[in-house]
């Protein structure tokens, strides 16, 4: 049962829990995270290679300007007008700033003229020194610097550094300003992500909602069958699923109809009896004591008729409940089986039946008593009703580890072939010529078989027309539920 304010509360939420939702959403993220990380990658790849590039340009002017610069011979005082030309344009070109320093790491050449006579003290100038060329680049202060050796053309030693400083203002600007442009192309990609999510959602979630649509459809009655929906494997597979579950359910409610279309001419039979029975006597006047004692011997029968199939309808839906109903013990069978026996002797006395008891091991099982002993009551009331006068009714009961067998073994008329696989239906009864003529009402072996199945056990039958049947009912030792 679904409690109301459950249904409100899934409809309020409903629209979250949507699959068409999740996948709205799910797609929406994955187009934004993508978006972002190319953003991210290409902008920091333009980024990192714009200012390798302009290092490399750097480094080739540097060691250009750091040849011509190893021809002179005082690199406080530089002679030549060309170098002189070359050291500014350079600081101009790159908006930077060159700056040398000699070996007693005093700044001599400065193109802003400003820190000239003063010491440097740098670990990439002190490197250079040792010949080594050096790069760095600061992110954060947006600047490259740039140092190399002025190596004498002659000597080969090192007479100086050249150290380049250059602002990344521009390669950073650029950023920045793709940084804004790429911004409003995300959000253009998030507009069509949600766009798309949301129609890829409903696309998909489609299939779905047709099953729901179709389900709903045979419910309301507007279809008979219902319209598998075979878009998905996953819905291939729910259609199946609820294909399997309404053919069940037509069985069962054929079988309900049948059913109750039995116990009403059941129940009416020996109503019917009781009324021509009960008409006859009052369409007559003086009727003598001794044919309305007859009568009313009739009436009884049928009154105990109708009571019998009545309370047979009784025990079968009590064995028609799950397994919750069952009333578990332990039980000595064979004391079970023996008072059921000495119950029923009576009847098979009157017909000169020998009703023998034959038991292999004593037995004692986990087992619902009243259920158990109403089967075996029904198979042996069988094999007494089924007989022949002076025949034989056999009981036998037998166990291994599992489970304990019962065989109820008679010499009477048999069941043809034909008749084996319907004996055990509801209301079935065998060949109509004997019928008539032994009471029953067609629920015994019903009775008997839901018993055996509530124990997780079973029922078969063997049987030859003309010489006998024999039941096998088998019930686990130990119940578990
Ligand atoms: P009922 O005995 O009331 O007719 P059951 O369900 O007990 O109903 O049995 C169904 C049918 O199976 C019987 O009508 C009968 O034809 C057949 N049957 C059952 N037990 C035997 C038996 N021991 N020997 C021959 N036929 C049997």
């Amino acid at each position: 049962m679904v409690i109301i304010s459950e249904v409100k509360e899934r409809k309020r939420f409903g629209i979250f829990k949507s699959l068409s939702f999740r996948i709205a959403v799910l797609v929406t993220v994955v187009g934004i995270l993508a978006g972002m990380s190319m953003q991210i990658v290409i902008l920091r790849s333009y980024e990192s290679s714009a200012v390798d590039s302009r290092t490399a340009d750097i480094q080739n002017q540097c060691t250009i300007l750091c040849n011509q610069l190893g021809a002179q011979e005082n690199l406080a005082e530089i002679t030549s007008e060309a170098i002189l030309s070359e050291l500014v344009q350079l600081s101009n070109i790159y908006s930077g700033r060159v700056m040398i320093i000699d070996p007693s790491y005093h700044i001599v050449q400065d193109t802003y003229d400003t820190d000239v006579g003063k010491t440097i003290v740098s670990r990439d100038v002190f490197r250079c020194f040792s010949g080594e060329g050096t790069t760095t680049y600061d992110a954060d202060n947006r600047y490259i610097e740039v140092t190399a050796p002025i190596t004498k053309t002659e000597s080969e030693e090192v007479a100086g550094v050249l150290l380049v400083s250059v602002s990344t203002d521009a390669i950073a600007d650029t950023v920045t300003t793709l940084w804004r442009i790429s911004g409003t192309v995300l959000l253009a990609i998030l507009a069509v992500a949600v766009l798309a999510g949301a129609l890829l959602g409903w696309v998909m979630a489609r299939p779905f909602r047709e099953i729901s649509d179709s389900v709903e459809a045979v419910t309301e009655g507007y279809q008979e069958e219902y319209r598998a929906v075979d878009a998905y494997t996953e819905t291939e597979e729910i259609s199946e699923s609820i294909d399997s579950m309404l053919n069940r359910m037509q069985a069962l409610d054929e079988s309900r109809q049948e059913f109750v279309s039995n116990v009403s001419h059941e129940l009416k039979t020996p109503l019917t009896s009781m009324k021509v029975l009960a008409d006859s006597l009052l369409a007559q006047d003086d009727v003598p004591p001794e044919l309305y004692r007859e009568f009313m011997q009739d009436l009884s029968e049928e009154i105990d008729r109708e009571n019998k199939i009545i309370n047979d309808l009784l025990t079968l839906v009590r064995m028609d409940k799950t397994s919750n109903a069952m009333d578990i013990s332990s039980v000595d069978i064979n004391t079970l089986v023996e008072r059921i026996l000495k119950q029923l002797k009576p009847i098979a006395a009157s017909h000169n039946i020998e009703l023998v008891f034959e038991s292999i091991r004593p037995v004692t099982a986990q087992v619902d008593e009243s259920k158990l002993s109403q089967a075996i009551t029904n198979l042996v009331e069988n094999a007494i009703k089924y007989n022949h006068d002076n025949g034989w009714v056999r009981v036998k009961l037998d166990a291994d580890v599992k489970d304990f067998y019962l065989e109820v073994a008679d010499s009477g008329m048999g069941i043809p072939q034909s008749e084996l696989d319907q004996i055990f239906e509801r209301f079935y009864r065998g060949d109509k010529s004997h019928s008539s003529e032994i009471s029953g009402n067609g629920l015994g072996l019903s009775i008997a078989r839901s018993a055996a199945v509530l124990h997780q056990g079973s029922i078969h039958v063997k049987s030859q027309v003309g010489e006998g049947t024999t039941f096998t009912m088998r019930i686990p030792l130990v119940y578990v539920p």
